[in-house]
């Protein structure tokens, strides 16, 4: 096609010639995925869910080890919110967890535990938005509506040759407009292929695959030669440092933990005594001396951070020797801090500093 040629994908050059090249590639190069077989709705869910912000290798075994423990909605209701948080460690972004239960909630009392077959039921649930109620309606329900995700707005903008912002929902809105009028009987499928293209051919970062792409022959960035430059991105909102000092508070095998309140960042978590700013030893020993347990010794351990999506964890540590439990804290020993207790990854260095230190 001429560079020149603007075009929507609702155009009949993509109506036409797409839905056919986009289906004969899945077929044929489709990624095995454990949820992509048997994919009920709840399974379809729960992989979507845990693949926002996550990548497909990461996923698969949390995926496995999640629906072997809850395999049901109202498992899933019912279940300890521990238990829930436990099978989500390390996956990050928690309230995606306690939004699932959320909806699950909502779906055993009101769906006697079957998800709606209804694109607005299903968006309606905690923690659904369009692109995942696209996704579940479309992939478990066959409902013709398009499911949007970053990799399709990427394709999508390169394909059109387009300057508009990504993340600008115009933008989104035009994208799912324009697919509503091309799907295929094949709905799922199709929102699946265009997702799996994005994911493993028209790559971000100015690294798209032209030369593999089934759709090339219709690409006006590829006809142009602008492809690596899309999609245009507004610039991300500068995170936040945050200085932060976490201890190791050792008694008798046993390390200290807390709760974190329960709204906020990791909500409900499980964390190490941790303050905000890197405090000098004497300030840390008078802390922990606050808390009522004057430390017998106190030693630096390294530094370490974390980035979340808004803000970035800078911190140091110290790992004291306490002469007596306060029962401000629970305290678990190297089991307990394995099996029991949900620590958010954030806390990952200084939990396998505590293992070291409690001997596991
Ligand atoms: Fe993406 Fe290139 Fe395919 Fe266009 S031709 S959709 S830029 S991989």
């Amino acid at each position: 096609m001429k560079s020149s040629e603007k075009q929507n994908l609702s155009s009949p050059l993509f109506r036409d010639s797409l839905p056919d090249a986009l289906l004969s590639w899945y077929d044929a190069h489709a990624r095995v995925l454990p949820w992509r077989e048997t994919p009920t709705p709840y399974r379809v869910w729960v992989s979507e869910i845990m693949l926002q912000q996550t990548r497909v290798e990461a996923v698969k075994p949390y995926f496995e080890r999640f629906l072997s423990a809850l395999p049901t909605v109202s498992a899933l209701a019912e279940a300890d919110s521990g238990l829930l948080l436990k099978l989500w460690e390390g996956l990050g972004y928690y309230n995606r967890a306690r939004n699932l239960q959320k909806a699950a909630a909502v779906v055993k009392e009101q769906y006697a535990g079957r998800l709606p077959a209804s694109f607005e039921a299903l968006r309606a649930l905690p923690g659904i938005g369009s692109y995942t109620a696209g996704a579940i309606a479309s992939i478990a329900f066959g409902i013709p509506v398009p499911a949007v995700d970053g990799n399709v707005l990427r394709v999508a903008s390169r394909l059109l040759d387009s300057r508009e912002d990504i993340k600008n929902p115009a933008f989104k809105q035009t994208v799912e407009d324009g697919l509503r009028q091309i799907l295929p009987k094949r709905v799922g499928d199709f929102n699946q292929a265009l997702m799996e293209l994005g994911a493993t051919v028209c790559l971000p970062s100015g690294q798209p695959r032209c030369g593999e792409c089934p759709l090339s022959g219709l690409c006006a960035g590829f006809a142009a030669g602008t492809a690596p430059d899309l999609p245009v991105k507004s610039a991300a909102k500068a995170r936040r440092i945050e200085e932060r000092t976490v201890f190791l508070l050792i008694f008798d095998g046993r390390t200290a933990l807390r709760k974190r309140p329960e709204s906020g960042l990791l909500a409900s978590m499980w964390e190490f005594p941790n303050t905000e700013g890197n405090l000098p030893p004497e300030e840390a020993a008078a802390l922990i001396a606050e808390w009522g347990m004057p430390p017998e010794a106190l030693t630096p351990l390294k530094e370490a951070k974390h980035i979340f999506t808004h803000v970035e964890w800078r911190m140091t540590g110290y790992a004291a020797f306490v002469p007596s439990p306060s029962p401000d804290f629970v305290w678990a020993d190297a089991a307990g801090l394995s099996d029991r207790f949900a620590l958010p990854s954030a806390f990952r260095f200084y939990f396998s500093e505590a293992k070291r230190l409690l001997g596991a």
